[in-house]
């Protein structure tokens, strides 16, 4: 009975997969808020270095991955894949479940298979400084990690109210060497503009991506870097599909059926996109991304052009959204309460290559103790919804009496999340679906494009 699945060192993947030439129709042109107009290389080149933008809208289907990258990832990857031996039994079910374990990253999560390379990619192109946003402090503490790995210094926006509520986030991110600034802030017109009106702001993403994108454009030495949503960032990620397709064959199996949590969509496109390539050369698999009730972007948003950003700065993109200005509840799955997701998932669920499903958090949270209690792992509460989803999609085989062979990637580990589990154990969580009228509202606000 083989529960863990390990390849060696040198099989980490030496490219990654770009989906955008399998793609069920072109891509529709990203706008800038500005003008309207399509971007252009050159609008971007503030923000991001040329090889992220190329990559951002490159048709080639396998992209290098450079050396110096390939040499940092070996500090976790590849990545172990395990066979869910005590959950299948806990369930009772005929299916077979596999995880990718994502957690085994320094930051605990998959982000940082994004937040290397765009270091890496940003130090070759002369860039000396990193400004950045982050909620929770996933993301932040990822490009702490990967600025300090190439030398760069790095400024993270944190929204203030996790700047208070999640003190070891921030400790991670100064041990890496980073400054942590709590947004708003008086570093910044957008921040200050909001302090002088409301002192007491606990700030949100929305602000904190102002910041730190107002922070780059304003310093020649500096770019900006975003965690999830954008092509580039999807692209990186794909090397957990990749790994765990050969790891799959390892044990001779393949997957019925994908699973990934869905926030902005990178850790869910990372595991998706290798298995969307056998399913667009005629393979049968099923690819399902799991988000929260309080944040249904995928299943009650629309499929419309739409601002990346609550400050309409970020560039308008077609993608599944609740309306830039609509706001998430204080959820604990901080890293999926975003209104929109990644253009390229969204265009795949528009397709119908991929599906989408809409959990409750209390739901989430028993899938993630009973995982506890079987797989001895700790998961991330935003992790836990695609727990769900395979332990739905196990217990529907077993009412059926049927066989299945089920994947998940377990994106990160929890162990920075516990004020969360506390809540829940202690009986403090409730569910929360977000009320129809107020995603109206805030879809009546959409800009009008072309
Ligand atoms: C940030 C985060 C997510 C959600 O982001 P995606 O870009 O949708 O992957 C999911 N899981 C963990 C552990 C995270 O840190």
């Amino acid at each position: 009975m083989q529960t863990k699945i390990l390849l060696p060192e040198d099989r980490i993947p030496k490219q990654w997969y770009n989906v955008i030439p399998d793609l069920p129709g072109p891509l529709a042109p990203v706008i800038h808020p500005g003008t309207m107009q399509p971007v252009t290389p050159d609008d971007l080149l503030p923000l991001f270095p040329m090889p992220l933008i190329e990559q951002e809208v490159s048709q080639q289907r396998w992209i290098d991955i450079p050396e110096a990258v390939r040499e940092i990832y070996q500090l976790w990857r590849p990545a172990p894949m395990f066979r869910a031996h005590r959950l299948e039994k806990a369930l009772g079910t005929p299916a077979k479940i596999y995880y990718k374990y994502e957690g085994t990253s320094p930051a605990g999560s998959h982000k940082p298979n994004s937040a290397i390379p765009q270091a890496y990619y940003n130090k070759i192109s002369g860039t000396k400084r990193i400004a950045t946003e982050t909620g929770a402090g996933q993301w932040g503490s990822s490009i702490a990690l990967a600025c300090q790995m190439f030398g760069l210094e790095c400024t993270v926006y944190m929204v203030k109210v996790s700047f208070n509520q999640k003190p070891y986030r921030k400790s991670m991110m100064q041990l890496w060497g980073a400054e942590v600034i709590p947004s708003p802030s008086n570093r910044t017109n957008s921040g200050r503009s909001i302090l002088a009106e409301h002192p007491e702001s606990n700030g949100s993403l929305g602000i904190a991506i102002s910041e730190a994108v107002e922070d780059a454009v304003s310093r020649e030495d500096t770019r900006y870097a975003l965690g999830s949503v954008l092509n580039h960032v999807c692209l990186h990620q794909t090397i957990i599909g990749l790994e765990a397709k050969e790891q799959m064959a390892l044990v001779g199996d393949y997957p019925d059926v994908v699973i990934g949590c869905h926030g902005g969509g990178s850790n869910f496109a990372g595991i998706a996109f290798p298995f969307i390539a056998d399913k667009a050369s005629g393979k049968k698999v099923r690819v399902l991304a799991m988000e929260p009730l309080s944040c249904p972007t995928l299943t009650r948003g629309v499929y419309a052009f739409d601002y990346g950003d609550t400050a309409k700065m970020a560039p308008v993109a077609k993608m599944y959204t609740l309306g830039h200005d609509f706001m998430p509840p204080g959820i604990h799955a901080g890293g999926l309460r975003y209104h929109g997701a990644s253009p390229l998932v969204s265009q795949l669920v528009h397709a119908g290559v991929v599906e989408a499903k809409a959990v409750a958090q209390l739901a989430c949270f028993e899938a993630a103790v009973l995982f506890s209690r079987t797989e001895g792992i700790i998961p991330a509460p935003e992790s836990s919804h695609a727990i769900r989803g395979a332990i739905d999609e196990a217990l529907q085989a077993k009412e059926e009496g049927k066989e299945k062979t089920i994947l998940f990637n377990l994106s990160g580990h929890g162990h920075v999340d516990m004020a969360a589990y506390d809540d829940f154990l202690a009986g403090h969580l409730t569910d929360y679906e977000y009320p129809a009228e107020a995603i109206k509202e805030s879809l009546a606000h959409l800009p009008k494009v072309g």
